[in-house]
């Protein structure tokens, strides 16, 4: 199902993410050279209404167009059909971030043929382009605690977030053989998505050594994921709708935040099943550890950082409710 040009179909850049699949049937990797050989391998649109990195892409080659680029650049499109219905996947697709690792069914087929692919071209960087589906502030994870890894996050912003689970997600993959990151733009449609990640990009592009650097601890905020809150199945919740699970409309708004114990998530209906399901590294369940309910309302039991939390309903079914974060010291750069 993967498909390789080796430049731009004619009209694809004209074209939004919603608009794509009248170009391109499905996945597609494409390689434009540029005047450096080895890529700098970019992908967009793993998740279908994540659309900041297509809009980057289209700008950054529409600016190029006509000249050359610094470096070649393999451009990944992931989720073509997601994007036209303006969502993260279609329902009975796999989540195209979570094929990386091996598994049966076209999917992973054709992610693991990007990999075999990209592995023989020794890309200089993997950089996946996102967006939240909250209100977050723009940040780059990593999934592999290394200097040249944080070293390329931390030209992002200085919020820089270490995740070693799901290890199904492509930067996982990448990082065997490139430094490899994600950057999140914040929401899509929101001003200053594109332009950061262009400019991002554009760095990428015409910088020599991007795997020979010097990180300063002083330069990032790092951040690891603690534990993976989601909401069981049978649980009915909503975002200030009055379900059994009542949690406020504006919950976002606590994202990157630091909260003290006590911090109210949303109201519980008495006897109801209303609860969290939050799952660290070991896979036991957390949710006594980190959340109890005080006089009908589900408040926070210990100091914690949520980051990506998503009001979106839909969204937290298919993916989870957030992350909880805890801060980490920054690794010294070998001298
Ligand atoms: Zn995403």
């Amino acid at each position: 199902m993967l498909e390789i040009l080796h430049h731009p179909p004619d009209g694809l850049l004209e074209r939004d993410a919603s608009r794509v699949h009248e170009v391109l049937e499905g996945p597609t990797l494409i390689h434009i050279a540029g005047r450096k050989r080895r890529p700098l391998y970019v992908s967009v649109l793993l998740h279908g209404n994540e659309t900041t990195g297509w809009e980057t892409v289209r700008a950054l080659l529409k600016r190029h167009l006509g000249g050359e680029l610094p470096r070649s650049l393999s451009l990944f499109i992931g989720n073509v059909k997601a994007a036209k219905e303006n969502l993260r996947s279609l329902d009975g697709q796999p989540d195209y971030n979570r094929v990386w690792s091996g598994g049966h069914g076209p999917e992973y087929a054709m992610a693991a043929r990007v990999i075999e692919e990209m592995r023989a071209l020794d890309p200089v960087a993997c950089i996946d382009v996102h967006n939240t589906s909250g209100t977050n502030p723009h940040h780059a994870c990593v999934n592999l605690m290394d200097p040249a890894h944080l070293a390329l996050a931390s030209r992002f912003g200085h919020f820089v977030v270490f995740a070693d689970k799901p290890p199904t997600v492509e930067t996982r993959a990448f990082g065997e053989f490139c430094p490899a990151v994600v950057i999140e733009c914040g929401m899509p449609d929101r001003p200053g998505g594109v332009e950061h990640a262009l400019a991002y990009l554009e760095d990428a592009l015409a910088r020599d050594g991007l795997d020979q650097v010097h990180l300063h601890p002083g330069d990032i905020d790092l951040f690891h994921t603690a534990a993976v809150v989601e909401i069981p199945e049978e649980v009915s919740f909503g975002f200030g709708d009055g379900s059994d699970f009542d949690l406020l409309p504006d919950l976002d708004q606590l994202n990157f935040n630091e909260l003290p114990a006590g911090t109210i998530l949303g109201k519980v209906r008495p006897n109801s099943n209303a609860r969290l399901r939050v799952t660290g590294s070991s896979d036991r369940d957390l949710y006594g550890r980190y959340f109890t309910v005080d006089e009908g309302r589900m408040v926070t039991a210990v100091p914690v950082m949520p980051a990506l939390i998503s009001t979106d309903a839909r969204i937290v079914r298919q993916d989870c409710l957030c992350y909880l974060m805890e801060r980490i010291r920054v690794p010294e750069d070998p001298p």
